[in-house]
């Protein structure tokens, strides 16, 4: 794919890494580089300004309270606004748990602090008293990347969606955006919000490929990408899956839960 550059803007690398998040930013940079895409990261951290029209792909890893109060107040600043506006006009994004608990409306964490949120996506999130841990399986109801994610929780954040955005998918393992309603993520054009840490996208390549695709049609006319050989992602992803399944039941369970 000569020619096709792909801008991604990682947004607080040293403060939103949690369990290898930053893996989703390599993952994406080796499967554009084996298709012969070239990508520029560029990584903006506290007081960088963020100008909208310059990034394909946007990520943001997760955070502990602490953390995300320092990114809360960057991006309350015209920073939080720029995310919008390049998302309204099309770039893709992930965001990972803390990360996403940041651009939904706000998240009251458990010790009482409030922080508000750029309201990218229609969630609210208040935390709990205890914390969900433990592997994950969804399944992903996203068009284009359907079938069941892998990936590990860690979060005390509760979070429930408004009908301004749509569940990435339903959990078949785990806890997902609140251990209630069954959710996990969710879903605002082209951008991602989800509690799975991982890296989430080295062993879930249909979500990689899904966030490039999307990302590159923001100033290409693509129909697909060319397929890779994803022999160890699907080994990485079955591994997952078998552990989280001897963690939490029998496989008949996995794809009776996931019919739901
Ligand atoms: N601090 C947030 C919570 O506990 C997010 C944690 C994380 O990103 N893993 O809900």
């Amino acid at each position: 794919m000569k020619g096709v550059i792909l801008r991604i803007c990682h947004l607080y690398p040293e403060l939103m890494n949690i369990y290898g998040d930053r893996g989703n930013v390599i993952a994406l940079e080796r499967r554009c580089a084996w298709r012969g895409i070239r990508v520029e990261v560029s990584r903006l951290s506290i007081g960088d300004p963020l100008d909208p029209t310059s990034f394909d792909l946007f990520f943001i890893g997760g955070g502990q309270d602490r953390e995300q109060m320092l990114v809360c107040e960057d991006l309350s600043s015209e920073k939080g606004a720029a995310l919008r506006q390049a998302v309204e006009e099309g770039a893709a994004l992930l965001s990972i748990c803390g990360g996403y608990q940041l651009l939904g409306k706000s998240f009251l964490t458990w010790t009482g602090e409030y922080l508000p949120g750029i309201g990218l996506f229609d969630a609210e999130t208040v935390g709990g008293d205890t914390r969900f841990i433990g592997n994950v399986a969804v399944r992903c109801t996203l068009e284009g990347a359907e079938g069941i994610l892998v990936g590990f929780e860690n979060h005390s954040g509760r979070t429930r969606l408004g009908p301004g955005c749509r569940p990435l998918g339903k959990v078949v393992y785990g806890h997902g955006n609140n251990g209630v309603d069954n959710t996990e993520g969710c879903v605002y054009r082209h951008a991602l919000g989800t509690y799975l840490h991982g890296s989430l996208l080295p062993k879930n390549p249909l979500l990689a490929d899904w966030l490039i695709l999307q990302a590159l049609r923001r100033r290409y006319d693509l129909e697909a990408l060319p397929p890779l050989d994803d022999t160890l992602e699907e080994a990485a992803h079955r591994a997952a899956l078998r552990l989280t399944r001897e963690e939490r039941g029998p496989l008949r369970s996995l794809r009776r839960l996931a019919a739901r």
